[in-house]
């Protein structure tokens, strides 16, 4: 039988791990990464004939590299590869929680999104328009209650349709970084592509946006991969200088401003409403 690798990524206390568990119940084996004291949890489900190896990636606000589970969950995902990632979402607070999942999207690996917590999103008077957000990102978004296990089995059932549309193909979702960024994002992601560098494990523009972004861990494989490396750093050096003079900030700062104007009006268009009627106390 077919086997689906997923991995659930989601901020910390988004319920992943309840949705890890609901998915896989006990078959589950709970270790750490090498060397490192991230715990590192796998587990098996089967729905409908399809089999699930699930793993459970640390709990992120980011992909970048400024503490040891964001470096842990995206090397995962560049070196394992996981045929489909479940972004598990706090649906009652979905825009800070769509800053992860963006980044995900900004890998190229196919994404599904949960919108968990969907009883607290409610019970805030919010209403989700989940179908309008799978009509613009292009990608399935189903809502869930982990904890009681509500929309748990459709969320696979749909999972591996999409998986196997996808057939592993990555497709990276592009954010426009505005002027002072995109033409430095174009030009260095036109020289990583013409060189093929680093080719095998990172998508050009995701490798030329942690360039920009100063990330130190990307940056030194960058520099052990070849002397393309040099080059990057000193164009991601020019911008830095550049937003520094004109506009007194740094480039990962942009960066996080866009990213959040992406989600933002991603959201305004038909998405998200909130009932201003006075909330409901159970
Ligand atoms: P993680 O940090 O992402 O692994 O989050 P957990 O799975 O530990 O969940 C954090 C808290 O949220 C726990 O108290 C869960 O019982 C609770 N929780 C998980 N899913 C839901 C849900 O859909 N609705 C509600 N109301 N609570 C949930
Ligand atoms: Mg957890």
């Amino acid at each position: 039988t077919e086997t689906i690798r997923l991995a659930l990524a989601g901020n910390p206390n988004a319920g992943k791990t309840t949705m890890f568990n609901a998915i896989t119940g006990a078959r589950q084996h709970v270790g750490n990464y090498p060397g490192i004291t991230v715990e590192k949890k796998e587990g098996q489900a089967s729905v409908n004939g399809t089999r699930f190896q699930v793993i459970d990636l640390p709990g992120t606000y980011s992909l970048t590299a400024y503490t040891q589970e964001e470096i842990v969950a995206r090397n995962v995902l560049v070196d394992e590869r996981p045929d489909v990632v479940v972004s598990v979402l706090n649906a009652s607070a979905i825009e800070r929680n769509l800053y992860l999942a963006v980044q995900i999207l900004e890998m190229g690996i196919p994404v599904v999104l949960a919108l968990n917590m969907m009883d607290e999103a409610r019970r805030h008077g919010m209403t989700i328009d989940s179908a309008r957000l799978s009509e613009l990102l292009g990608l399935p978004v189903l809502e869930t209650v982990a904890r009681t296990g509500e929309g748990v089995e459709t969320l696979l059932r749909r999972t591996a349709e999409f998986s196997r549309q996808r057939g592993g193909r990555w497709e990276q979702l592009v954010i426009s970084y505005g002027p002072d960024l995109d033409h430095a994002l174009g030009e260095m992601t036109a020289l990583i592509e013409a060189e093929g560098f680093l080719a095998e494990r990172y998508p050009a523009r995701w490798l030329a946006l942690k360039y920009l972004e100063g990330d130190e861990e990307i940056v030194a494989n960058g520099r052990a991969a070849g002397e393309l490396s040099a080059r990057l750093e000193a164009m991601a050096a020019d911008v830095a200088d550049h937003c520094q003079k004109t506009l007194k900030t740094y480039p990962e700062a942009i960066i996080a401003d866009y990213r959040y104007g992406f989600i933002t009006s991603l959201l305004k268009q038909g998405v998200l409403t909130r009932s201003t009627d006075h909330q409901r106390i159970d």
